[in-house]
């Protein structure tokens, strides 16, 4: 079969549009669908759509326990749950709300994700995206952070059922990535790798830096320079000797300066450069969403990623429609004029991009 190599497969499925988590709750309205569309605006030449649909229950066993499963597949159907089940499995909760898509919505998110790896490992793409999944902090028995079902966690043992030796997962997100390090890190056929904000929940991610397993909390304030300089010191060595045939990177745009749920100053220009240099160290590229709580930001970092990925920068220059449809987003707080305007934030401090 004949690989497309500088295709990417943008991996996604209308389920995110009208899926809500509640009135109140920080994932915002149309998140994911705010990709999709104004990633057609801008009308990448290298992306490829796909249709994603739900992962089996055989599929989501492959990391989640069955009764948890059926507990997450009967609350979504009764919309509601038994304390006794509420405190087991972590659903029903302010940050885990009973609403009707909970259980869809997280297992198309691992349908996806498992629709990328098939792609993937069939060596149609080398690049594949989707901004739905991401949900780093699921746990195989409870639900935590937003997260029900962690598609990544199942998507690395269906990667590793496949036959794929060496994986690395890179976590970007601000939030130490718990649900996916704490399963993986003893395993030495995965490298994982979270920096993330020092004092936030879910306060585990303590300091380690192993030939398999690095966690690096870092300070409020940390920004580009920062970033560059850990990834270039501490993080790049440790990838090139490990060999992996596959990167899954979970670009939590929560890391972003001006989004409220962290205190970490990164431009989006760090997710480029993130990116860009994963493409020179390995072929196979899996980019994920996560969290992001501020809808600009959020959107306009994943078009960037998805643009770096395509190799299509030029694209970023908006037009009038691409323009109108960040300036439609509506939100609690208005949005500054550099994000109904522009993709890319300044300053840049990568040099070429
Ligand atoms: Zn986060």
């Amino acid at each position: 079969m004949l690989i497309k190599y500088m295709k990417v497969a943008f991996i996604y499925n209308d389920i995110y549009r009208n899926s809500v988590f509640g009135k109140n709750h920080p994932i915002t309205d149309k998140r994911i669908s705010n990709v999709y569309d104004l990633a057609k605006i801008i009308n990448f030449k290298n992306v490829i759509y796909h249709e994603s649909s739900i992962a089996s229950v055989e599929q989501l066993s492959l990391f989640h326990e069955k009764d948890y499963i059926n507990a997450l597949y009967e609350a979504e159907k009764k919309q509601e749950v038994s304390l006794e089940k509420q405190k087991k499995y972590n659903i029903g909760t302010i940050s885990n709300p009973i609403f009707p898509e909970m259980y869809k919505r997280h297992a198309i998110a691992t349908g996806s994700l498992l629709l990328g790896a098939d792609l993937i490992i069939n060596n149609t793409y080398n690049y594949i995206f989707s901004p739905g999944s991401g949900a780093h902090h699921g746990k195989k028995n409870k639900a935590s952070g937003f997260c029900y079902f962690n598609d990544i966690a199942t998507c690395i043992l269906y990667l590793k059922k496949n036959n794929i030796k060496k994986i690395v997962y890179f976590d970007m997100d601000a939030h130490y990535g718990d649900g996916v390090m704490e399963y993986f890190k003893s395993r030495t056929d995965i490298l994982t790798i979270s920096i993330h904000q020092n004092n936030l929940w879910p306060r585990t991610g303590d300091y380690f830096y192993g030939d398999n397993a690095i966690s690096i909390p870092v300070e409020e304030g940390f920004g580009d320079t920062e970033f560059k300089d850990v990834f270039e010191k501490r993080i790049e060595v440790k990838i090139k000797n490990f060999k992996p045939e596959i990167a899954i990177l979970q670009m939590g745009a929560d890391c972003l300066l001006d989004d409220h749920m962290s205190k970490l100053c990164l431009t989006n220009n760090s997710m480029r450069y993130t990116i860009k240099k994963f493409k020179g160290l390995l072929k196979k590229i899996i980019v994920l969403g996560g969290g992001g709580y501020n809808p600009w930001v959020t959107l306009r970092a994943w078009i960037y990623n998805l643009a770096t990925l395509a190799n299509e920068n030029s694209k970023l220059s908006l037009n009038s429609e691409a323009k109108n449809f960040l300036k439609n987003i509506t939100w609690k707080n208005n949005p500054k004029q550099n994000w109904i305007e522009r993709i890319t934030d300044l300053p840049n401090i990568f040099g070429d991009q």
